[in-house]
């Protein structure tokens, strides 16, 4: 989690000293020595293709330690994936990594040396990483993984690019559930947003924004950008891993992303994805306040890309529909602030489902006004919103909501409607409500 090392490491032993000497934060370091320097002083060595982790603690069944080299193997397929790498291209590439108890064993074996700065959660130089244990097994895995990306990429990109990537992209490779195979072996499954909050367990990621929005203390995606990570807060990450998770998943901005990433990940490299032709820099910030403020486990960006064209005047009655399946969408129409408008929504729409202990169904239904069975940030699921956004720092205002009612336009701009629902829980939705909107 801190900050790469960028001095070379210089090992204690002399077979390992030959290898640090000359190197630099981006070589790939020949580690074999050191495991055997490991091996010499007692310290538990687990081995992959693509790790050999060295641990001081204690062996005990159940722990999921010993599965970690295997899910590092298969994490490292999917960071190769990302990168467009072909994995045959990295099969001989080997990190090291240290999971800590006492890093006074370390110290003695010349696995920890000066160069290694204290860490509370880990570090990483070159192909060699640090991670303090962790209690919980699946914030260890975390860990591990987060550790394993900036060796990886370090190594195989060089990257040295601003903090919020370095660490954003860290944060997005290792985010992951386990899911076990036919065979019952839990294997890693990269999960970009996680689908539920025991999947990544101590995380908080999501909380944390939540919070920072609900604080009015959301950054913009130009803040994050240059804000420094170094400062180990929950909130920074964060935000970095947001900023990663949005350009990597919002259908319009990640093609750019993804292009962008594909050339040098050096200290240019958010100028140079802000310069590409096409970026359209307003709305990359309007988009990436609207997924900040709409975040959730499982949110779907296909469903909640939202169409931010002005529209025609609301002048006359107006039907239009609202489709239970998707975010905010843009009723089409703009509304001058100040007069009043009337709503009335007919139609019934399908919201989710729900399992009885017995193993049957139930399909939930809804009309406008929700159901209060199931209720979401503060009102019953199913319910239509009708809303406008105001600016980038205030986003979405709801200026009313359910099956009938009159509402003031906030501002001078487009109608957007949609019905309460969690982004993740849109894609078992069916239907759609038909509203009339009539000025007055
Ligand atoms: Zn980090």
């Amino acid at each position: 989690m801190q900050s790469t090392l960028t001095a070379g490491f210089r090992g204690f032993i002399a077979a390992a000293v030959a290898t640090w000497g000359a190197a630099r934060a981006g070589d790939v370091a020949d580690i074999r020595p050191l495991v055997a320097a490991a091996r010499q002083a007692g310290l538990r060595v687990l081995e992959s293709r693509h790790l050999a982790l060295v641990t001081d603690r204690p062996d005990r069944a159940g722990d999921g330690v010993a599965d970690l080299p295997r899910i590092f193997d298969e994490a490292f397929a999917r960071w190769c994936d990302h990168y467009g790498i072909a994995a045959a291209a990295q099969r001989d590439w080997r990190g090291l990594g240290c999971l800590v108890v006492n890093p006074e064993a370390f110290r003695s074996a010349g696995l920890i040396d000066a160069t290694v700065p204290a860490f509370r959660n880990g570090c990483s130089a070159g192909n060699r990483f640090w991670l303090a244990d962790q209690p919980n097994p699946a914030y260890r895995r975390h860990l591990l993984l987060h550790e394993g990306v900036h060796a990886f990429t370090t190594t195989v990109r060089r990257l040295a690019a601003p903090e919020w990537y370095t660490e954003g992209i860290a944060e997005y490779l290792a985010t992951h559930r386990l899911a076990a195979d036919a065979a019952g072996v839990p294997r890693f499954e990269q999960t970009p947003i996680p689908a539920r909050t025991s999947d990544v367990e101590q995380l908080g990621r999501i909380e944390s924004l939540r919070a920072a929005a609900a604080a009015g203390r959301t950054e913009p995606l130009s803040r994050v950008f240059t804000a420094p990570v170094g400062n180990h807060e929950l909130a920074a990450y964060a935000a970095s891993w947001a900023a990663v998770a949005f350009l990597s998943g919002h259908p319009a901005h990640a093609p750019h992303f993804t292009a962008a990433e594909r050339g040098p990940l050096d200290e240019r490299f958010t100028e140079r994805l802000t310069s590409r032709p096409g970026w359209d820099a307003a709305r990359v910030a309007r988009d990436h306040a609207a997924f900040i403020a709409e975040l959730d486990y499982g949110y779907d960006f296909e469903r909640t890309v939202i169409d931010w064209s002005p529209g025609k005047p609301l002048t006359a009655a107006r039907q239009i529909a609202v489709a239970a399946d998707r975010g905010w969408q843009n009723t089409g129409f703009t509304a001058t602030a100040g007069p009043h408008c009337r709503f009335a929504a007919t139609g019934r729409i399908e919201v989710g489902r729900l399992e009885a202990a017995d193993g049957t169904t139930t399909v939930l239904e809804s009309e406008a006004d929700g159901i209060t069975l199931r209720w979401y940030r503060g009102r019953p699921v199913g319910r239509l919103l009708v809303a406008q956004w105001i600016d980038d720092a205030t986003g979405f205002r709801v200026l009313a909501t359910g099956a009938e009612g009159e509402f003031t336009a906030a501002v001078p701009g487009p109608l957007f409607v949609k019905i309460n629902e969690s982004p993740g829980g849109l894609a078992d939705n069916r239907g759609r409500l038909e509203v009339e909107l009539q000025p007055r």
